[in-house]
This record gives C-alpha cells, structure tokens and sequence, in this order.
C-alpha cells in the first residue's frame, strides 16, 4: 500500500516537519539521517530490538477484550495493553530502540527532556541497561512537581539538571537539551522522547513504536479472523503512542482514526494544550508543526492536569493527518478525562494513565455499531496519577462517591 501519510523524501509530513536546527548541529543530524534507516533493518539491530522487547520490556503487550465496556458502549472494544510495559509505559519502545542506534553510531553520551518524568525515567533505565552516561533535562517546576520520577533516574544513575528558563517546563527542557546537544555534537546522542524534533525523529520515533501496531495486527487476526478494527483510539501529547497504534493502518481508509488531545478547561479558554484545535503553524524545536502561539510568535504555555500531554506543540505528522481530515481529533477536558479514568478502573479493574484516560473520554462523543471493532490504546499506567485522581474526585461524576 502507497504510504500517502507518511514522511516523504525530504522530512515533510505535507507542509509539517523539515529540519530547522542550528548550523553547528547541521552535520550530527546529518548523520543520523543518513544512517538510521539502513541501521534498523539490519537483522544485527532487528534481532537486538526485538528480543529486548521480549525479555526486558515484556512484550508483546496483550490486546484485552474489554467485556463490561463493550457492553456499555455497545461496540467490540480492545485495550491495548502499553501499561503492562516495563517502565509502565509505551515509552520504553522507543529508548530500547534508540540507545541500539546511538551505540550502533558509537555515541558514548546521552541526553534526553521529560516533562512528567516518565521519559527521563525510560531513558535513564536504558542507560543503566547499556551503561551509557546519561543526562537528563526537566523543568525547575516539573522538578518538583514530579518528585519521584527524579529520585528514580538518580537512582538508575542519571544526572538531572533542572531548567530554569520560561515556565521551567517542558518545552524549556526540550529548548536546554538542544543546546547541549549544540555544545556536544559528536559524542551526544540526543534521545527525543516522542514523534516530534528536526526529521528524522518524527519518522524514527513513529518507527520504533509501530511495533504496537504490528502487534495489533496479528493478535486482532488471532481473535476476530480479520487484522484490522474498524475505529482505532489514542491520545496524543507529542504524538507517539498515537503513530505507534496507528502506524501500519495509517493509509488503510478502512480503519477510522480517532485521537483525543488535551482540552484542559477547554480549547477555547487560555487554559488548554490543545495544539491541534488551537494552534497555528510555527517553528518549534526544530520542526514546522503547529504550535500556540500568540500573534507575535511567542509560545504560549500548555495547561491540562495531565503532565504527559503539557506541550504547545504537537508532532508534524499528526499535523498533517490531522489537517487532511484523515484523522478526528477531539478535545477531552480534565473533568472528562478523570471521569474516563474512574470509569475503567471501576468496571475493567485498571487505573490507567491520566495521559490515556484522555484516549478513554472519545467512547462516550462516538456512536458505534454493536459489531464494530475498537482498539484503544493505554499508553500507560495510573499509578503515578492516584493523588491526582484522588485532588480531583469530584470530577468522578458516579464514581466519586467513595
Ligand atoms: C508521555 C506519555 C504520553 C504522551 O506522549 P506521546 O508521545 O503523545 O505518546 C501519553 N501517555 C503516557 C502514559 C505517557 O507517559
């Protein structure tokens, strides 16, 4: 099948993605692109990916029938199962496979931003993994927001430098970790952590997180007799569980594509981090994509009660899918999300990821056949959510009364 959503032969997810980073950097980024894809098909590299995907990771992650939820959704509904991950996340899929890569261009240094955490902690696991030094960038606010997720990459060996430009968040991680990266371009590996930065990190990052669509094929083969779902389902922040759960049926028009961003209080208040509904297109972080911006070109900050999903940008290709109608994105408010949250834990007995609670919140805007076949992705697990949950009980609607 011609892959009409994918990068093209320049970086371009249609006017999204490029390349747009600091002449220093130029020739770093230059190899990387002109080595990554020979490099992951090599069977040295397939081999190594897949079986630390297997005995380290623990995949393949299951595809669950959902019973109770099908039933009161009145469809055919599949979890995908990422937060059964090592890491307890789909982000473990994506350093296993770059720390191949950087050993493989024989990088002996690396650097990664996190928000939240959750990437700062896969990529410190993956270092200890393959002793490689590691540093890792974070927000002074997220710092302490965050508090266990730094204890646990100082624990695995990391160092945390907390950033304190702008809003001390995420997007001043990402903006420190690149001027690092500018002072060590030949032995730093810079490790993105999601489906965003200059190409050709969207490509790779999707790349490395495909195998949970490859996965959802045979296993939907084993247990519905056809490899495809009629509507798949994901939340994106930067975008890379979304293009991990849709990456082999992106130019299959058969299958719908629904994505849920962060409202926040809404898309239309100023407390939102719904780039795709909000934004404009901007350069951000090496990339064209769309952006919140206000009319001088400042970036705007992010704001959803979910720390994984904090980000003013979004990545090109979910940009353009976005933009060509092929994908319907929604925006799920916090109360929303929590309320979804609730919701799975009470009737499946799993507490998900307040990231993939957001995924949760589109079954209730959607209208399904009762044999229609959804497959939603649970980019993670809730355990580091429950005090937030807990803070915001009173979003829980019938569930909160406990
Ligand atoms: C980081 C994170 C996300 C958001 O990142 P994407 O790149 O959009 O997938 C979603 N869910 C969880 C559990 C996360 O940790």
């Amino acid at each position: 099948m011609e892959k009409t959503y994918n990068v093209d032969e320049n970086g371009y997810y249609g006017e999204f993605g490029g390349a747009y980073v600091p002449e220093i950097l130029y020739a770093t980024v230059e190899q990387l692109r002109s080595s990554y894809r020979d490099i992951i098909a090599s069977e040295e590299f397939k081999t190594e990916f897949r079986s630390l995907l297997k005995d380290y990771a623990g995949r393949p992650s299951p595809l669950y029938f959902a019973r109770r939820l099908s039933e009161h959704y009145g469809c055919r509904l599949y979890l995908k199962r990422e937060d059964l991950n090592h890491t307890g996340a789909h982000k473990i899929n994506n350093t296993i496979g770059q720390i191949l890569l950087a050993r493989k261009m024989g990088k002996t240094r690396i650097i990664a931003e996190t928000g939240a955490g959750q990437h700062g902690v896969a990529t410190a696991t993956v270092c200890a993994l393959m002793g490689m030094q590691c540093e890792i960038f974070m927000g002074a606010t997220d710092v302490e927001r965050q508090h266990t997720n730094v204890e646990r990459m100082k624990m695995l060996g990391a160092k945390v430098n907390p950033v304190r430009t702008g809003n001390m968040t995420l997007s001043d991680a990402c903006s420190e970790a690149i001027r690092d990266w500018c002072q060590h371009p030949s032995d730093t590996y810079y490790l993105v952590g999601s489906t965003m930065g200059p190409h050709p990190y969207p490509d790779l990052v999707a790349r490395m997180q495909s195998v949970i669509s490859e996965e959802i094929k045979w296993q939907l083969q084993e247990k519905e007799g056809r490899d495809y779902p009629d509507t798949l389902i994901a939340c994106i922040g930067g975008g890379s569980n979304a293009a991990g759960t849709i990456y082999h049926y992106m130019d299959d028009e058969r299958v719908k594509i629904v994505l849920a961003e962060a409202g926040g209080h809404g898309w239309q208040t100023d407390h939102t981090a719904a780039t795709i509904h909000k934004g404009s297109t901007g350069i951000l972080h090496g990339a064209k994509m769309l952006v919140m911006q206000n009319e001088d070109g400042q970036i705007e900050e992010a704001f959803t009660i979910s720390a994984g999903l904090d980000y003013p940008g979004v990545g090109p290709m979910h940009c353009h899918m976005a933009k060509s109608g092929r994908t319907n994105v929604l925006s799920i408010n916090d109360d929303e999300a929590i309320r979804a949250g609730y919701e799975l834990t009470r009737m499946e007995g799993i507490i998900p990821a307040i990231e993939s609670a957001h995924a949760l919140a589109v079954l209730p805007k959607l209208e399904f056949r009762k044999d229609e076949v959804v497959v939603l992705t649970v980019s993670g697990r809730g355990d580091k959510d429950v005090e937030t949950y807990l803070k915001n009980k009173s979003m829980a609607g019938e569930y909160g009364n406990f």
